[in-house]
C-alpha cells in the first residue's frame, strides 16, 4: 500500500516545538513532545501492517495487562479464577474473548476492588477521571500519567490528517469545573497540541447560553471550535435565525454525544465548514477518530482493543449493531479489560485509508436535546447534582423537559430517597439548570434507550 494513501501523515512539514532556549533549527523537542512524535512514527508504521499483525501486537499488550490484573487486582483475581486455567491455552483472541465482561455496574460498585495493589512506579502519577457516562451512571477511574502519551499522539495524528493548522486559535465550549471559564470572558489556556508549537486556546463553560456563546465566538474569532453535537446544532440554528456568521471558523470538532447525520448537514450548511467527529470516553480516552476521507471512525488500536458484540457476546459482523466492549491497553492502575461502556456501534468494512485498523460506521451513545428557558434562551443542560454521590447515589438518570417551567427527573437508585435528599436534589436541579423549574423526581427501576440504541440523558418535549 503506498504511504500517501494512508492516514497518519508522519512526514509533515511542521517543525517540532524546541525546548532549548536560543535554538530554533533543528528543533530539539522536550521529553513529552519527543515521546509523542516518536509514537506518531510508530502509528505510521502500524498503518502498513496486516490486520492479523496489528491484532498480534495488541494481544501481546493485552496478555501483559491480563497477567498484571490477575496478579495484583482483587476483582480480576476473583472473577478470572475460572477463566485462568483456560487462559493462553486457546489461540490468543479466543482465549481473551472467554474472559468475563466488566460492566459499568461492576465498575460503579467495585471501584476499590478494581484498583491494582502494585502499580508500576514508571507509569507516573495517578489521576482520577470521573464520568457520568453514556447511560447516566457516574463512574470513577484511576488513571496513571502514562496514558496521556499515546492519547496525545492520537490527537496530534488526527489534527495532521485533517489538515488542522496548529498555529491557529482553537476554542472549546464544554463542561468545566464550577466557576471556571464562565461567560462572558471564558478562560485562556496554554497548549492544545503536543509535539509542535501551537496557537492560542480559549475555553468557555457550557453553562453559557447560546446567545452568550455567539457573542464570545464573535469576539474570540477562533479557527476551530470543539463542542457537543447538540450545542453545535443549537448554535447553527441561532446563526441561521439571526442571519449571522462566524467567518473565522475553518472546521468544527464534535465529541461526547452521537453526531447525527442531520446535525452534520445542518452545521455544514450554516457554518460552511466540515464537522470532524471523534468517539472517546472519560474512562478510556480516545476510542476512534473520524477518517480523513469518510464520515466513519478508525479505531485508535494503539490505545484500545475494541470489540462489538451481540446479545450472546459473539463478535458482530460488519453492518450489525452490537455492544461496544473496550480494553484499555495501558491502564495498570485500574485495568479496564473487556469493559462494556454502555454504547452501541456498527462495524464497517476496512477502509483503504485506515490500514489495518477496525472501522466504526457509527456509534450510538449519548444523545441530548437543549434546555429551553422561559426567557426564550437556550442552553445545554447541566445536572451536576445528579452525579454528586454526597447527595444521593444515582445509578442512572434521565431528565425530561415537559414544558417551559416543568422538569421530570427519572432516577434509578439502589435505596429509597429520603425527604432531605429529595429537597437537595430539587434545589440542585434548579441551580444547575439556571431557573427555578417545577421539578418532579420519580424513582424508577430502569430507564430504557430510545429506538435505535441512543441513550437520551436529557430530552426536551417542547415543540421547536
Ligand atoms: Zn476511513
Amino acid at each position: 500500500m503506498p504511504a500517501a494513501a494512508l492516514d497518519t501523515p508522519v512526514l509533515d512539514t511542521n517543525v517540532p516545538a524546541c525546548a532549548i532556549p536560543g535554538l530554533a533549527f533543528p528543533a530539539i523537542p522536550g521529553t513529552t513532545d519527543a515521546l509523542v512524535l516518536s509514537m506518531l512514527r510508530e502509528f505510521a508504521r502500524d498503518e502498513r501492517l496486516q490486520p492479523s499483525q496489528l491484532l498480534a501486537l495488541q494481544l501481546q499488550q493485552v496478555e501483559a495487562l491480563v497477567e498484571h490484573a490477575m496478579r495484583t487486582v482483587p476483582w480480576y483475581r476473583r472473577h478470572y479464577r475460572q477463566a485462568a486455567s483456560r487462559w493462553k491455552k486457546a489461540p490468543a483472541m479466543e482465549s481473551f474473548q472467554r474472559l468475563p465482561i466488566l460492566t459499568r455496574r461492576s465498575l460503579q460498585n467495585a471501584a476499590r476492588e478494581l484498583r491494582s495493589d502494585a502499580i508500576p512506579r514508571e507509569h507516573g502519577r495517578l489521576g482520577v477521571a470521573a464520568s457520568s457516562g453514556s447511560t447516566g451512571r457516574p463512574v470513577q477511574v484511576l488513571q496513571p500519567e502514562l496514558l496521556a502519551l499515546p492519547q496525545k499522539a492520537h490527537y496530534l495524528a488526527q489534527y495532521l490528517r485533517h489538515g488542522i493548522d496548529l498555529s491557529a486559535k482553537v476554542a472549546a465550549i464544554r463542561k468545566q469545573p464550577p466557576g471556571y471559564a464562565t461567560p462572558p470572558e471564558g478562560a485562556r489556556e496554554a497548549l492544545w497540541a503536543a509535539g509542535y508549537p501551537c496557537g492560542p486556546a480559549v475555553q468557555l463553560s457550557i453553562e453559557a447560553t447560546v446567545g452568550e456563546q455567539i457573542e464570545w465566538l464573535a469576539r474570540e474569532r477562533p479557527a476551530y471550535l470543539l463542542s457537543y453535537p447538540s450545542n453545535l446544532a443549537a448554535l447553527a440554528r441561532r446563526l441561521r435565525e439571526t442571519a449571522t456568521a462566524i467567518p473565522s471558523l475553518r472546521a468544527l470538532r464534535s465529541f461526547a454525544e452521537v453526531l447525527d447525520p442531520s446535525v452534520r448537514a445542518l452545521c455544514g450548511q450554516v457554518f460552511g465548514v466540515a464537522v470532524i467527529d471523534e468517539y472517546s470516553a472519560v474512562e478510556t480516552g480516545p476510542i476512534a477518530m473520524q477518517c480523513a476521507a469518510h464520515e466513519h471512525l478508525h479505531v485508535c488500536s494503539e490505545s484500545v482493543l475494541v470489540e462489538v458484540l451481540d446479545q450472546r457476546d459473539r463478535p458482530c459482523p460488519p453492518g450489525a449493531i452490537g455492544r461496544v466492549v473496550v480494553t484499555v491497553l495501558h491502564n495498570f492502575a485500574m485495568p479496564l479489560i473487556r469493559y462494556e461502556l454502555g454504547d452501541y456501534a456498527q462495524l464497517d468494512a476496512p477502509c483503504p485509508r485506515g490500514g489495518p485498523h477496525a472501522v466504526l460506521k457509527r456509534v450510538l451513545g449519548r444523545a441530548r436535546n437543549m434546555l429551553r428557558l422561559p426567557s426564550g434562551e437556550t442552553r445545554w443542560p447541566l445536572f451536576r447534582c445528579l452525579h454528586d454521590a454526597e447527595v444521593v447515589r444515582v445509578e442512572q438518570c434521565q431528565v425530561i423537559q415537559r414544558s417551559l417551567t416543568d422538569i421530570l427527573v427519572l432516577i434509578v437508585t439502589s435505596s429509597p430517597i429520603g425527604a432531605s435528599q429529595r429537597d437537595a436534589l430539587v434545589e440542585g436541579m434548579q441551580r444547575d439548570l439556571g431557573y427555578a423549574f417545577d421539578v418532579e423526581l420519580r424513582r424508577v427501576d430502569a430507564i430504557e434507550r430510545a429506538a435505535g440504541g441512543k441513550f437520551e440523558d436529557f430530552r426536551c418535549e417542547l415543540q421547536a
